[in-house]
């Protein structure tokens, strides 16, 4: 099944890193900052999934956002894509 290569790869050291360094640059959920509200950002997206054929570690490929952001942004790939299981958060 493939969440569990998304498993494998959100577990990835490279992937940790790439992941800590690009919230430290950017902290605050893009989501939020667009709203005009300021909120930490505690998970690095992929703006086009992985699974759609996203690049992993582009940095143009990524955007920092908030848990809740983020679960609606998975929410709706998972529903738009059934059977593309959405990443699973990663901490
Ligand atoms: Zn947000």
């Amino acid at each position: 099944m493939r969440e569990v290569d998304n498993a494998s790869f959100y577990n990835s050291m490279r992937w940790r890193k790439v992941r800590k360094y690009f919230l430290k640059r950017n902290p605050i959920c893009r989501i939020c900052e667009y709203e005009g509200k300021i909120k930490s950002a505690t998970v690095v997206d992929h703006i086009r999934p992985i699974t759609m054929g996203g690049k992993e570690f582009d940095i143009k490929n990524l955007q920092s956002l908030c848990e809740s952001h983020h679960n609606a942004k998975s929410a709706r790939e998972g529903h738009e894509r059934r059977k593309v299981k959405t990443y699973k958060r990663t901490r």
